[in-house]
């Protein structure tokens, strides 16, 4: 396919009057001053499209249904109890339409791929289902309606608590040992035939919670390459309970007993010292940020500032899938800053644009999160692209210094047109191509879902 686009931001440059022509998922060749008259078609602002990378899409179920206040009890309480509610309904199909549906918005927002953190395995009660990967299955399914990059990251979570508590009521459809984990995630490598040569597993330890140091060790072991997950320091109660147990705070106990390199991602690096938060940048791995759902938990600001000047990588998720947004996602990571630090523009070092900061490092820090060879426009890596509408009245004043902070700022995610993952144009005019059959699938899962809790 041959898209022709106004300008195109490769590298920190912009090309104008460009022409990106994509081979079996590549980009094959980047033609600046050429006509459109030969292109495919034809778009305004092209830019690299951004992974996805921490997604539990069932949870898109609940969006908005939490956000109230039970008198005495904890703020997490609310949550937690319906989303067990949920999980001893939820049936294959449903979590399959759910799915689909996320996949959709995610990328009708401009997410070319995403990091499916995958953990509900088994049957309500914690019965296996006879087919032992069914719910990674549908995954795979959603994946290969929408045509989204899909990573799929089988989640190992085992015990209730630090103390290897058993799990109970809801969490059992979460449960696995290390062998039943690795059986899963040799069934799903084994499945990846049925999508585009772009998806890949991965895995994930759920958190230092709800694995043990030695079945981490196991699974690492037993899993040498590909994207490595997990839930690090999100509430100060984890950190807490893991200093109790292990002696060290989660960040640091990861970084001295485990290998920790540029195939980690750490979800929810919310709460590190200023020691962790230096050797976490110079370690190599992603920070998984998530700012809306951790603006909607009440979690708590990352450590923004100190991060991002020693190098650290970040890349953005969804996470709960409360709202799907990529401005958003970009806005509201920079403003928990700016409240917390009562600055302007903190997330860039020294000085330039914090909005072409934010996108260039979440499009390749999510583009290594999730094993994608993607997340900059240059001939060989994967065309995971977005396209922008630069006339929308959220962009039309702003120069083309001024785009990005445009679209983490002002725009809405309606400045989208078009996206493609891995050359598969899945979004045209702000729609995707499955929309009308994806939503009513899911409009139909949701109430049968409600009917039944
Ligand atoms: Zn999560």
């Amino acid at each position: 396919m041959k898209i022709h686009a106004s300008q195109v931001l490769s590298g920190q440059n912009w090309l104008k009057n460009c022409c990106v022509t994509s081979v079996d998922g590549r980009i094959a060749a980047i033609e600046e001053g050429a006509s459109a008259d030969q292109a495919d078609c034809s778009v305004d602002v092209l830019l690299p499209s951004l992974a996805n990378l921490h997604s539990h899409t069932f949870q898109r179920a609940m969006a908005g249904m939490t956000e109230f206040r039970a008198a005495g009890k904890e703020s997490f309480w609310t949550w937690r109890e319906l989303m067990y509610r949920f999980l001893d309904h939820l049936t294959p199909a449903q979590f399959e339409a759910i799915a689909a549906m996320v996949f959709m918005e995610m990328q009708e927002a401009g997410y070319a791929s995403v990091g499916e953190f995958h953990y509900v395995h088994q049957q309500p009660g914690g019965e296996t289902y006879a087919n032992l990967s069914e719910l990674s299955d549908r995954i795979f399914a959603a994946a290969q309606q929408t045509g989204i990059g899909l990573t799929h990251l089988p989640v190992l979570y085992t015990y209730g608590g630090v103390n290897q508590e058993p799990l109970t009521g809801g969490q059992l459809r979460f449960s696995n040992d290390v062998d039943r984990f690795l059986s899963l995630v040799e069934a799903c490598n084994g499945n990846l035939s049925a999508l585009p040569a772009d998806a890949q597993v991965g895995i994930a330890p759920h958190s230092l919670r709800a694995t043990s140091p030695a079945d981490l060790a196991r699974v690492l072991q037993a899993t040498p390459q590909g994207p490595v997950h997990i839930h690090i320091s999100e509430q100060l109660k984890e950190v807490a309970d893991v200093e109790a147990k292990l002696g060290q705070r989660p960040v640091a106990w990861l970084l001295d007993n485990v290998d920790v390199d540029n195939r980690w991602c750490l979800i929810h690096a919310t709460h590190m010292t200023e020691a962790e938060t230096i050797a976490m940048a110079k370690s190599g791995a992603v920070a998984g940020l998530c700012p809306i759902t951790e603006a909607n938990l009440g979690d708590g600001p990352f450590n923004g500032p100190t991060y991002l000047e020693h190098n650290g990588v970040f890349g953005l998720g969804s996470d709960s899938n409360v709202r799907i947004s990529l401005t958003e996602e970009l806005r509201t990571l920079e403003y928990s800053q700016r409240l917390r630090d009562m600055a302007r523009n903190v997330m860039v070092v020294r000085e330039g644009s914090v909005g072409q900061t934010l996108y260039t490092g979440a499009a390749q820090g999510g583009a290594q999160a999730v094993g994608r060879d993607a997340g900059t426009i240059e001939v060989g890596k994967l065309a995971d692209l977005v396209a922008i509408d630069r006339t929308h009245p959220a962009l039309c004043a702003l120069n083309d210094d001024q785009i990005l902070d445009g679209l983490c700022f002002v725009a809405s995610d309606d400045v989208v047109t078009d996206t493609w993952s891995a050359g598969r144009h899945v979004v045209k005019n702000g729609r995707h191509r499955e929309h009308d059959a994806i939503v009513a699938r899911y409009k139909t899962a949701i109430s049968d879902l409600l009917d039944s809790v």
